[in-house]
């Protein structure tokens, strides 16, 4: 709800490149076709303003290829998830909602307080209990208990904030006793938390939902789709084109070299279009996984320039090569640091991997560490600035309510 600004968490690759040795050319473009065989990529711009004549298609021959194009939204197919409901994946998926959300409050003042479609219009619906699901509905709930309650009374009372999930429990892969804290907090603060409810099937105004083998039916005003990832068309096609060693449909299979299983000679791929036990589709573990493939690049040059000093000026570097092929070889370790959710009202949950000892807190303390933890992950020093700056002016000025 412009807690932050998009600008303030986004940075150009450019600017990222220009601060570092060697030759780099970026494309802002759309990869829609991967030939593994002939070591083909097809790229589309995506500066085109919707005008046919201005796309431009570029081919680009390479030696190795690293894919790393995230997952899109699932739906698990359920009828009307596609049509009515917003997604929180992208940028602008974030913006949508917000211009949603304020829409209704608008539309709703309109109407007396005792009417149905006002209740409807005011009932914001986030679907899935994972971390997206619970921060998205906190910051929400936040949004409304510290600023609308300030200047939109009347309208602040009767919105209601409804987090469906369907296993018992939401945030599974936190201790239990951190999961009991949220859920007993989250109904505190008057979320209206619906656990063992399975979406079935969403029309324009209403989700239908079993609850404990009865059905349920929940109006809603603005319905917030979090229930995971699945792969996105790139991706699928990669692994239609090697479907004898790419059996799991739950994305690009890899080894423990990060290398995608059939293409194992050129193409490595990381993050969340990937799947791997252990390996979650978390930014902890893409980020580690991006440090690990920059030295595996770099053991592939010293590799080349071994084997073309040894060609050439005829030098016994067999040791060194041998060294170097060795830790070529060594495997990708993920190393797990921790865990963390916002949960509202500036409480987080916090589980922490010091070698073999965990650590876990909750409450006020966790949410500053919270906090400089999402400081010490933004990608610059003048995103880190501007965030640490939106945040002094949401606490003093509240958020940017202006559609
Ligand atoms: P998730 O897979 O973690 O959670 C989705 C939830 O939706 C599950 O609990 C599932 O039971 C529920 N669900 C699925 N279908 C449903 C239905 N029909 N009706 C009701 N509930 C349904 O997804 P996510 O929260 O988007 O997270 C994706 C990944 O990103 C995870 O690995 C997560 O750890 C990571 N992530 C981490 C953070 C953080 O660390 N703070 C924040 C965001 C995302």
């Amino acid at each position: 709800m412009r807690t932050i600004e998009l600008k303030s968490i986004t940075e150009p690759v450019r600017a990222i490149m220009r601060q570092r040795k060697g030759e780099v050319t970026y494309y802002e473009a759309t990869a829609n076709d991967i030939d593994i065989k002939n070591k083909k990529l097809t790229l589309q711009t995506t500066c085109h303003d919707d005008n046919e004549n201005m796309q431009r298609e570029l081919q680009l021959d390479y030696d190795y290829l690293v894919v790393g194009i995230g997952a899109q939204s699932t739906t698990f197919n359920i009828p009307g998830v596609y049509e009515n409901a917003n997604f929180l994946k992208e940028i602008s998926d974030s913006e949508k909602i917000r211009l949603k959300v304020l829409k209704n409050i608008e539309t709703a003042s309109f109407l007396k307080k005792d009417d149905p479609e006002r209740q409807r219009l005011l009932n914001f619906v986030v679907v899935g209990g994972g971390p997206t699901g619970v921060e998205f509905a906190a910051e929400l709930n936040d949004y409304v208990s510290q600023d609308l309650k300030k200047w939109l009374p009347d309208i602040s009372k009767d919105i209601k904030v409804t987090l469906v999930e369907a296993l018992p429990n939401i945030l599974n892969m936190f201790e239990k006793s951190l999961i009991d804290y949220t859920q007993t907090f989250l109904q505190k603060e008057n979320i209206d938390l619906k656990l063992k409810t399975m979406v079935q099937s969403v029309d324009e105004n209403i989700v239908t939902a079993k609850m404990d083998g009865k059905e349920v039916e929940i109006p809603y005003g603005v319905l917030v789709w979090a229930t995971g990832n699945a792969p996105t068309q790139l991706a699928k096609k990669m692994m239609n084109d090697l479907k004898e060693e790419q059996t799991s449909p739950r994305g690009l299979l890899i080894n423990d070299r990060l290398q995608m299983l059939g293409a194992e000679d050129s193409v490595f791929a990381i993050g969340d279009c990937t799947f791997h036990p252990g390996l979650f589709p978390t930014a902890q573990v893409a980020h580690q996984e991006g440090g690990y493939l920059a030295e595996q690049f770099k053991l592939l040059h010293q590799l080349d320039q071994c084997k073309w000093e040894m060609n050439t000026a005829n030098t016994d570097n067999t040791k060194e090569l041998n060294k170097l092929e060795n830790k070529l070889n060594e495997p990708f370790k993920y190393i797990h640091r921790g865990t963390l959710s916002y949960i509202g009202a500036e409480r987080a949950i916090v589980e922490l991997t010091i070698g073999d000892n965990k650590f876990k807190m909750h409450g006020p303390f966790a949410f500053w560490f919270w906090k400089t933890v999402y400081l010490s992950m933004c990608l610059s020093f003048k995103n880190r600035a501007l965030v640490a700056f939106d945040w002094c002016k949401t606490y003093f000025f509240g958020r940017d309510s202006s559609v």
